[in-house]
């Protein structure tokens, strides 16, 4: 088996599925407005995804994350998680949610082979979340979190740093987490297509989180190139780590480890690429195995070396919703 590489020689064992770009929540950075325009019904069949999961193994990925929008308005999403979990080769299924009704739906999707969930709360103020979803469930999703560490699943929590609704939340974050082993990641706000000014409002460093975090008595851990982008903090009193996403880093790309299928089947490249490159017609019948293998090989060299976020520039990539954040 050949591993896809690209000219950098960076390997890709790990790929991010979006299976809808359709989304129920209005986050203030992401979908202020709700979701307007979507795909949802034109999304990939699991038919599609099962023939695209065979190729991703067979060129070395072992991680799927299953992304969107958000997946779990998919109906079928239990067999889209069984699908990636029974693909030979698939070591490890994540899945990123909101968490909407994630109580309810939780014991389907491990029961599908669910080994790790990232939940996105930006807040543990219920009034903050709300102002930042539009949606009052904080506490259920709460539960939720404590149902899937209690089934033994790895659980992250995603945290958008905002200026102005949660750059003075990192206390409240530590005192949720001190007797929990979830891992908390603060990711710093990217600008997208239709999010300037917010982002030019509400940007905040993660560096304020790295010094109070150093001065808490929190380590941080070296990087291993597995690890992907996160800068990950350890602290003695604490089961759970803390990671930190600074994607303006200069050195943010150098261990990019991930491809990205949209939900109607393009692969980008990176999560700010021009657009993506149909695999969909190749992924209507096993006898396409070995086009499409050559197809997602060949399409590689379209991999940059960085984003270009720095310059501002966001690519097609208007909201994360639409390639799967
Ligand atoms: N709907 C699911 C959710 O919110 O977890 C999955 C899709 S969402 C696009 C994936 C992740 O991207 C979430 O953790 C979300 O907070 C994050 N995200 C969305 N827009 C972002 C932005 N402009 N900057 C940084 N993170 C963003
Ligand atoms: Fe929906 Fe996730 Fe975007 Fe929030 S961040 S609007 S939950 S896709």
């Amino acid at each position: 088996m050949t591993i896809l590489k690209d000219a950098r020689g960076r390997q890709f064992p790990y790929l991010r599925l979006s299976v809808t770009d359709l989304c129920n929540f209005r986050c203030n950075y992401c979908l202020p407005d709700g979701c307007k325009d979507h795909n949802h019904k034109k999304a990939l069949t699991v038919s599609e995804i099962r023939h695209l999961l065979a190729a991703f193994a067979a060129l070395g990925t072992r991680k799927v994350r299953i992304t969107g929008g958000e997946p779990c308005l998919r109906k079928d999403l239990p067999a889209i998680i069984e699908t990636a979990a029974t693909t030979p080769g698939i070591e490890n299924v994540a899945l990123t949610t909101n968490g909407y009704r994630l109580q309810q739906q939780l014991p389907a999707w491990h029961q599908a082979g669910l080994n790790a969930l990232n939940i996105s709360i930006d807040s543990l103020d219920p009034q903050v979340f709300h102002t930042i979803t539009g949606h009052n469930r904080l506490n259920a999703i709460l539960r939720g979190v404590d149902d899937a560490l209690a089934l033994g699943m790895k659980v992250k929590v995603n945290a958008v740093l905002m200026r102005d609704f949660n750059d003075k939340a990192l206390s409240t974050f530590l005192g949720w987490i001190k007797d929990k082993p979830v891992s908390t990641r603060f990711i710093e706000l990217m600008e997208t297509g239709h999010s300037k000014s917010f982002f030019e409002k509400h940007h905040y460093s993660g560096d304020h989180i790295r010094e109070e975090l150093l001065q808490r008595g929190w380590s941080q851990t070296p990087r291993k190139k597995e690890d992907g982008p996160a800068q990950e903090f350890t602290h003695q009193d604490y089961p759970g780590r803390i990671g930190l996403i600074q994607p303006y880093s200069s050195d943010f790309c150098d261990d990019c480890n991930r491809l990205r299928v949209t939900s109607i089947g393009q692969l980008q490249m990176c999560l700010f690429a021009d657009g993506g490159f149909d695999l969909r017609s190749l992924l209507q019948s096993e006898d396409q195995h070995d086009m499409l293998l050559a197809r997602i090989r060949s399409l590689l060299v379209h991999k940059n070396d960085n984003h270009f976020l720095q310059q501002g520039i966001t690519g097609g990539t208007q909201n994360l919703a639409q390639v799967g954040g």
